[in-house]
């Protein structure tokens, strides 16, 4: 028998697994090709409507299917990897709610294990404030928004995260405060300075108070400290600060820099291991130069890892990652976005909408897409009254530390 071992829940391997299914499920459901899918989380969670399950437009299960729905000929084992031999190609893991570890051989490994917020360059983060990566991160915020209504929030990461999200929760009627460190918001989109200026003006809109060129230095119960040495008082702090590769040890030798598997040209990081998303160095096969860690190079590079396994267990090479890429897209509350098709800008209802077919188109789930429509037409309809009420009060107060 051969063995497909899927290191996490995610885009990449949802992807790596569907696109193995259409091109060997006979050989898998045979049992001729095992596929084993080893995931810190039991849900596959489609992050794209965030904002929206934030600002209490669509419900929380639309956005996590369980991945013995989404994965149902794989075998899965909720847990961690912890060490990853790539000579004797196994990987030593741990179950949930286990002590000791086990190891699983494999013919063809994909690392699809992403990347979290780094949390600990912040003294109470952890403790106090939130991430949003994690099993339940998202639906916990969820909660702690709802249980405080109209309290402060302070959302800290100047970049599409961290705007769409302070979007949202101004959305549901919090005074919110971005903290980023940069001098304009979207920094991954300078070379879009008229979506940038929209995206600004949407925050304004929304009454979230942007402060810019200071970082999240601190975070304690009930306040936010900021590297200029104000405090603002906060109920609520969130990180979404960037990421870091998650870093699963042996394989140390093919990774960059910044912790990213480097790939080569068919995504194959070592002889029998693949890897792409957040966790790897994909690079462009025209300009040359890394792709964005966002889903949609994480879903294309799992499509053509999944193509690739396929070639291989047939007896064929893989060939080369040739996708070129689509665009971006984000949102500022219903009816509100920014969008980049093939380099065109697009504003408004029209880049809203188009982000919102695009998103559907991948949702794992066409029965969670079919309800996230549902919920969505809900909150159009429903008078606006009965909306959560946008935030009436101002943005909380400034004061120096120790005050
Ligand atoms: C709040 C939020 C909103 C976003 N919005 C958008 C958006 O609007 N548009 C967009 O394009 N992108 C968006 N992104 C980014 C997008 O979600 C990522 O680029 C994408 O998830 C990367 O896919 P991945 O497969 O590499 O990792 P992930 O989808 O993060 O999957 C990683 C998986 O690995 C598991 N895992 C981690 N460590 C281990 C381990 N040691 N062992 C086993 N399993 C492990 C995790 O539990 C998870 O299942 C957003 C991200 C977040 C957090």
């Amino acid at each position: 028998m051969t063995r497909v071992l899927l290191l996490g829940g995610g885009y990449v391997t949802l992807h790596a697994y569907a696109t193995l299914l259409r091109r060997i499920g006979r050989r898998v459901r045979s049992g001729e090709v095992e596929i084993v899918v080893i995931s810190a989380d039991r849900a596959h969670r489609f992050h794209g409507f965030t904002g929206e399950l934030i600002a209490g437009m669509v419900d929380s299960d639309r956005l996590a299917t369980p991945l013995t729905e989404a994965m149902p000929d794989a075998r899965i084992i909720l847990g961690r990897a912890v060490d990853i031999d790539p000579l004797r190609r196994e990987v030593v893991y741990r179950r949930d709610g286990d002590e000791t570890d086990a190891t699983l051989g494999y013919d063809h490994l994909v690392v699809g294990t992403g990347a979290k917020e780094p949390t600990a360059h912040v003294p109470g983060l952890r403790e106090h404030g939130h991430t949003l990566r994690g099993p339940d991160e998202i639906g916990e915020l969820a909660e702690q928004l709802a249980a405080r209504p109209g309290s402060p929030v302070v959302v800290a990461g100047g970049g599409v995260a961290g705007a769409e999200l302070a979007a949202a929760i101004a959305d549901r009627g919090h005074p919110v405060t971005l903290v980023h460190s940069g001098a304009r918001l979207l920094g991954e989109w300078a070379d879009q300075p008229r979506l940038v200026a929209r995206t600004e003006a949407e925050l304004a809109r929304l009454g979230v108070r942007v402060l810019a060129g200071t970082r999240l230095a601190r975070v304690a119960a009930s306040a936010a400290m900021l590297s200029d040495g104000t405090s603002i008082p906060a109920g609520t702090v969130v990180a979404a600060t960037g990421q870091r590769p998650v870093r699963i040890p042996g394989l140390g030798r093919w990774r960059d820099e910044h912790g990213r598997l480097r790939t080569r040209r068919t995504l194959a990081v070592a002889p029998g291991v693949w890897a792409a998303g957040d966790g790897a160095r994909v690079t462009h096969p025209v300009t040359g130069v890394s792709v964005p860690a966002n889903a949609l190079w994480a879903i294309k590079g799992g499509d053509h890892i999944g193509r690739s396994v396929a070639r291989e267990l047939g007896g064929r090479r893989a060939r080369r990652f040739g996708y070129r890429g689509l665009g971006r897209a984000a949102s500022f509350g219903f009816g509100h976005g920014i969008a980049e098709l093939y380099g065109i800008p697009l504003t408004g209802a029209v880049a809203w909408l188009m982000r919102l077919a695009f998103f559907l188109r991948f949702m794992p789930s066409r029965r969670r897409a079919a309800a996230v429509v549902a919920d969505l037409t809900r909150y159009a309809v429903r008078p606006r009254r009965q909306r959560v009420g946008r935030a009436a009060a101002g943005a909380p107060a400034l004061l120096p530390t120790g005050s």
